[in-house]
């Protein structure tokens, strides 16, 4: 089989040239689905793998907009369709200035599992531009959201495609697309999760990822049978999911002493409890200021400002127990894992989109920790945009209560389908065969069923 994944892996890269983080995403898949391919020679003969790689459809187009002084300028729209065989393609906008088409082909492939995973009946798809909100005011931002959408909805719907958030996308992006949606097609439709409140949205959407990363964590601990009660955190990012793992990881008595954006990071080993935390969201959401502001604000605190010479990320090489890495891609490399590793953390629970490298990731699997793959560990966001489309259809909004209720119910129920597969093939405790297992085998199904299409 080993020859069949390194094969299958020159045809992906010869026929996708530079997508590097495409690749990367693509391998890990593989290198697990192999495992079912020699049970079921069926898929291969119907070449589900080298369908399941090929994006149904891709759509790239021009966003042109003006700033406050007038000036013209022009970024690169994408929209990733990329899976449809259980339902809607569904997935995130990102907004950075590294979008390009192989890290949202990554990003489209990797959410085909994962909206497996949560039950919910939810294709796979990613989106977003090399627009950088950071720095433009909210007039800015609103008329490149509804140049973005000038085109995007001609291509999403209700039941056709249902983007979200995700870097760079939040409430404030979300409502900008929504409005401009709204107008052109003059309807009022669940087309975007993360609405706000009063306009379709659902209680604990915005919490959703953070805490099922720390509801996957639990269950993982579960099976040593202990709890996150008492444990040091390492958390990075500060964004929408680090600032809701931190929320959770108090609430299960827990202690998060890190945080991070993309200029450094602080420690803070007194723990980032609630007051401070209240603050952060101020900074990052309200004030859109920097995180060093922390440790002018707190005392006892450091900040270190990431040097891109060093070999590895100093915000992973300290003491713990617990890592969420809650950031962006590739932010664990191998020497980052070993240092986890050494400092005593033996639950890693991805917040973020394969934030770990492959060589990281072999670490973890080969030192036997509690490794949630983020196809897994991040799922809860997907599943309660997938609650808020139901609330949607129905007309109806469920209490908090109800929402959190169904995400913990969904997220036992995914942490159990990567304990079943990763045993049922062989390999029991590994989340990675695990996770990538259970997405792949009801999807392919699925393909199977519907014919050549
Ligand atoms: P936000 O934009 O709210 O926050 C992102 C955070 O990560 C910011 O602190 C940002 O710092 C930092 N960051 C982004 N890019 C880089 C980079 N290249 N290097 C260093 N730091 C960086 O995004 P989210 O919290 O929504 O997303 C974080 C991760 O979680 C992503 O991988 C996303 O794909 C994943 N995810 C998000 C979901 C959601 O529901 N929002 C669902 C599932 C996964 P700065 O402000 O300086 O850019």
């Amino acid at each position: 089989m080993s020859s069949y994944v390194s094969e299958f892996m020159a045809w992906v890269k010869a026929k996708n040239p530079a997508e590097l983080e495409f690749h990367q995403a693509v391998h890990e898949v593989v290198e697990s689905v192999a495992l079912v391919l020699e049970r079921h020679p069926e898929y291969r003969k119907m070449k589900i793998m080298e369908r399941i790689t090929e994006p149904e459809r891709v759509i790239l187009f021009r966003v042109p907009w003006l700033d406050d002084r007038g000036e013209v300028h022009v970024n690169r729209g994408f929209r990733i369709e990329m899976n449809s065989a259980i339902g809607p393609y569904k997935g995130g906008l990102r907004f950075h200035p590294t979008v390009n088409l192989g890290i949202l082909k990554f990003l489209a492939f990797e959410q085909v599992f994962k909206n497996s995973l949560t039950t919910l009946p939810m294709g796979g798809g990613k989106g977003g531009s090399d627009f950088d909100p950071k720095g433009k005011s909210d007039h800015e931002v609103m008329k490149f959201c509804q140049s973005f959408m000038n085109e995007l909805f001609r291509h999403i719907g209700p039941d056709t495609d249902v983007p979200a958030g995700d870097i760079g996308v939040g409430g404030r992006e979300i409502g900008f697309l929504f409005g401009q949606y709204k107008k052109l097609r003059n309807e009022f439709t669940g087309v975007l999760t993360g609405k706000g409140l009063a306009w379709g949205g659902s209680l604990i959407r915005p919490e959703a990822t953070g805490y099922g990363a720390v509801y996957f964590a639990s269950e993982m601990l579960s099976t040593r049978k202990e709890t996150l009660e008492g444990k040091t955190c390492l958390v990075s990012g500060s964004g929408n999911v680090a600032q809701y793992t931190i929320e959770k990881v108090n609430q299960l008595g827990g202690k998060a002493v890190t945080l991070s954006d993309s200029n450094g990071y602080v420690y803070d080993p007194e723990g980032i409890d609630p007051k401070k935390l209240t603050f952060v969201m101020e900074l990052k959401n309200i004030r859109r200021g920097r995180i060093q502001e922390y440790a002018d604000k707190f005392q006892g605190v450091t900040y270190t400002r990431f040097d891109p010479k060093l070999d590895h990320n100093p915000l992973w090489d300290h003491q713990a127990d617990c890592a969420f890495p809650s950031a962006t891609q590739n932010e664990i490399n191998e020497k980052d894992a070993k240092n986890l590793v050494k400092n005593g953390v033996y639950v890693v629970s991805e917040g973020a989109n394969m934030p770990t490298t492959p060589e990281g990731v072999k670490v973890f699997v080969d030192a036997k920790i509690l490794y949630g793959p983020g196809k897994a560990a991040n799922a809860g966001g997907v599943s309660t945009s997938g609650l808020e489309m139901s609330q949607n259809s129905m007309r109806l909004g469920w209490s908090r209560e109800e929402v959190d209720r169904r995400l913990l119910d969904i997220m036992k129920r995914i942490h159990r389908t990567c304990a079943d597969a990763a045993a049922t093939y062989g390999t029991p405790g590994n989340y990675v065969n695990g996770a990538n297992i259970g997405g792949f085998v009801k999807v392919a199904d699925a393909m199977m069923d519907q014919g050549l299409v």
